[in-house]
């Protein structure tokens, strides 16, 4: 039967004939239809999956070179745009839209090789932290299914998790594929901002979006990496810097580093013991391997959260008005008097619940009466996190905090406050205010039968560090 560890053994198993990209497409398949219930995924396209995989089994054995992700079986959140497949951020208000145009970087995986096997469940744009917000119901965690895969890119990291694919593209703003990863227990990457173009991408706040990655190891991470990093002319926020070769550096040998964590993440209130007491044991064991760890204070905590909400839905607000029953999607059918009624009518019964109250907190963090009092209050916050960062990166080569507070907790039980919620961002938002590259490591288990994670987090285009010392961990 197929099993899958990791690229390159794949890739080895298909050089030496033992297996073919078709039985590969085949096993996700078959995969993908006995998990249904999980509900990773909105749609899968398997015919075109088997399509590509039999066109690249018969150029293999033609002698044509591979791809670097030739024959991989990838699955994309359904935000990120694959030219004639639907495309709906797991809203009702797209939902009978199809892509135009492909996503840079699927136009890269599929240039590498890839198979893209389907879309998948998430948070309806982007937003949220379990998974309910879907318009098309709730994901399930497959280590137990009475709980949450974490959002808002939860059907990708449940597709790794329960071997529905190889590797997930999802997209991070605040923590939506580190926070899915370590409720799932696999690998979750957040690049840099500007690493990874993000044309195509459906954007919910553009000055923190990036395209992540999940995978069930690190080497896979680097290699998808390396496929979709770097340069597009259709995107002028990604940077233009080369992309090393993330896939030889990991392997390379790391001497004694200097590792921060703040004070402040471990005496949090909300901190699960069991979790803290983990992390608390991690820094024992870095200290005892040669590297010099310690605790930065950072009195700026309790502030990272609002300001990553009044931001956030600000530039959500005006991000979404483009979804107005005109030109996409979801348009009303009742009786209307004039065209701002339209729109109403189309959006209140397009949106979900949680889109409506990030649009409405977004509109009145930017109305004029209170944009000082709350937007530009926040621009000021996180510029002095970005003074924060860079003194810290000036001693140190990486920070070291839990992913998420807690484990995944139940469905159903998240709806009590919306600020509890919010409140639960508190160690992934961070990483996005200030742009720096960020990966949840699925090194642990709670007493309670679930993973959790710890994340790592460096300087901004440090990937190659983070990566090759992420890689250390996880063989430790
Ligand atoms: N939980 C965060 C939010 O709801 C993260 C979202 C994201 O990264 N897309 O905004």
């Amino acid at each position: 039967m197929f099993c899958f560890t990791d690229i390159q053994n794949y890739h080895g198993q298909l050089k030496t004939g033992a297996t073919t990209c078709a039985q590969a497409v085949q096993f996700y398949l078959d995969e993908i239809k006995s998990q249904q219930a999980l509900n990773a995924y909105l749609e899968v396209f398997a015919e075109e999956a088997i399509e590509i995989a039999n066109r690249l089994d018969a150029e293999r054995l033609e002698g044509k070179p591979m791809g670097p992700l030739h024959g991989v079986v990838v699955g994309i959140k359904d935000v990120i745009s694959y030219k004639g497949h639907a495309l709906s951020a797991a809203s009702k208000i797209l939902e009978n839209y199809t892509a135009v145009y492909s996503a840079t970087a699927i136009e890269q995986l599929l240039n590498a090789g890839a198979i893209i096997i389907g879309r998948q469940n998430c948070d309806e744009f982007a937003m949220g932290s379990s998974n309910e917000n879907s318009a098309f119901g709730a994901v399930k965690n497959a280590a137990d299914i009475t709980r949450v895969p974490g959002g808002s890119s939860g059907g990708s990291a449940v597709a790794v998790q329960a071997n529905l694919c190889m590797v997930s593209l999802g997209s991070d703003t605040g923590g939506s594929v580190r926070q899915p990863a370590d409720f799932c227990g696999v690998v979750g990457l957040k690049p840099s901002y500007g690493r990874i173009s993000r044309y195509g991408l459906i954007a919910y706040a553009s000055s923190f979006d990036q395209i992540g990655i999940f995978s069930k190891n690190i080497s896979d991470a680097a290699l998808v990496l390396e496929v979709i990093a770097g340069a597009d002319d259709f995107d002028s926020t990604v940077s233009a810097r080369a992309v090393p070769e993330y896939t030889q550096v990991i392997h390379q040998a790391l001497g004694p580093k200097k590792i921060a964590y703040f004070k402040e993440t471990l005496t949090h209130p909300g901190l699960d013991p069991e979790i803290k007491n983990q992390i608390e044991n991690q820094i024992i064991a870095l200290r005892a391997a040669g590297h010099v760890v310690e605790g930065v204070d950072f009195d700026l905590l309790n502030f990272i959260v609002p300001t990553y909400y009044v931001l956030t839905t600000a530039e959500a607000s005006s991000n979404l008005s483009r979804f107005d029953g005109i030109r996409f999607g979801h348009r009303t059918t009742e009786k209307v008097e004039d065209l701002a009624e339209l729109y109403k009518l189309s959006r209140t019964e397009g949106f979900g619940a949680e889109v409506q109250r990030r649009i409405l907190l977004g509109t009145f963090v930017l109305s004029a009466g209170y944009f000082d009092a709350y937007f530009t209050k926040a621009q000021q916050v996180r510029q002095k996190l970005v003074e924060f960062t860079s003194q810290v990166f000036a001693q140190y080569d990486f920070i070291i905090s839990p992913t998420v507070p807690t484990t995944a907790f139940k469905l159903g039980t998240q709806h009590q406050s919306a600020t509890e919620i919010f409140l639960a961002d508190i160690y992934t938002v961070y990483a996005n205010l200030v742009g720096i590259p960020g990966i949840s490591l699925p090194l642990y288990t709670h007493s309670n039968g679930m993973p959790f994670g710890l994340q790592v987090m460096s300087a901004s285009f440090e990937e190659s560090a983070l990566l090759s010392f992420s890689n250390s961990l996880m063989q430790a």
